[in-house]
């Protein structure tokens, strides 16, 4: 079981001093992919960044300035360009002349057709002014951010690490109230695995997902998390011992525990358990990925 915390402490537009080092403005897009709604963050005194700005939303661009008044935002970090994390970088930029950073997505994206809705979209207009998809570090007085790309939930996804705190921004990479939603092409399976293990490698005390509270006992959510997908992959596998099936089949079968409004972000979720199934050659498509391809065991 992932042990996932839930408790958060907040009031929307109003700033909260979380740590040391770190504000948080909570803004008001609630959500079943957002939880209580985007949680930006504020790093520093005087000279600041600002984490994932979030929705273009004039009330949270206004809590924002207010957060932030009497300093100087010298920076604007996105962890990646889903409509709930960086849309608000350019309306924060004009009003402060911060530099935007972050990683712009090379291309393919997820179709979005009705069936399959996913997050709140794609922003398809993020432009970051400094290219971290090679990492980086982003700096000012009494603070260093180093940009970790983790990519998975989606190909341009950064975590950003705060040397002086050992704490991690871990945008949807790793979230406390929920799993990661991983919608293929642009997410990949085995992407996501290999950067759970990178950001596991670190020991990290702290991580600040942008939805919802902190996650402290970092070792063992990252260890749950990791075996949740296991398992998912475990009984897709057990499932396919049965006979071949396509997705469409198999989501009904392996999620009856869960919501079925959830069921689409579910299948596009085993789509990428199955794309990296395949990979690693323990099964075998009918024809393109997609929820009526018959999978079947190697
Ligand atoms: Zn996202």
């Amino acid at each position: 079981m992932i042990p996932y915390v839930r408790e958060i402490d907040f009031e929307y537009g109003a700033c909260d001093q979380v740590s040391p080092l770190i504000r948080r403005v909570v803004a008001n897009n609630p959500g079943p992919f957002t939880f209580k709604g985007t949680g930006t963050y504020i790093v520093g005194r005087g000279e600041v960044a600002v984490i994932d700005p979030g929705p273009d939303l004039p009330d949270h661009l206004a809590a924002i300035l207010a957060a932030v008044e009497g300093e100087r935002v010298t920076a604007i970090a996105i962890t990646h360009h889903h409509s709930d994390h960086s849309p608000l970088a350019g309306p924060l930029k004009a009003a402060t002349g911060a530099a935007i950073y972050g990683c712009a997505v090379a291309g393919h994206e997820a179709e979005d057709t009705g069936e399959v809705k996913m997050e709140a979209g794609h922003d398809h207009d993020f432009r970051p002014d400094v290219s971290l998809c090679g990492g980086g570090a982003i700096t000012g007085p009494g603070w260093t951010l180093e940009a970790i790309p983790t990519p998975g939930h989606t190909s341009n996804h950064l975590c950003y690490a705060l040397k002086e705190e050992n704490a991690l921004f871990s945008g949807d990479h790793i979230m406390g109230w929920s799993t990661t939603v991983i919608t293929p092409p642009d997410g990949d399976m085995t992407d996501y695995l290999e950067s759970l293990a990178t950001i596991r490698a670190r020991a990290f005390t702290t991580l600040w997902p942008t939805h919802g509270p902190p996650i402290r006992e970092v070792t063992p959510f990252i260890d749950a998390y990791v075996a949740h997908r296991q398992e998912r992959m475990d009984q897709i596998l057990l499932a396919l011992a049965d006979g071949p099936a396509s997705i469409r089949q198999l989501v009904p079968k392996l999620y009856a525990d869960v919501d079925a409004r959830l069921h689409p972000a579910a299948a596009r979720s085993m789509l990428a358990a199955i794309i990296h199934l395949e990979r690693g050659g323990g099964l075998e498509a009918a024809g393109p990925p997609g929820p009526d391809t018959v999978y079947r065991l190697a």
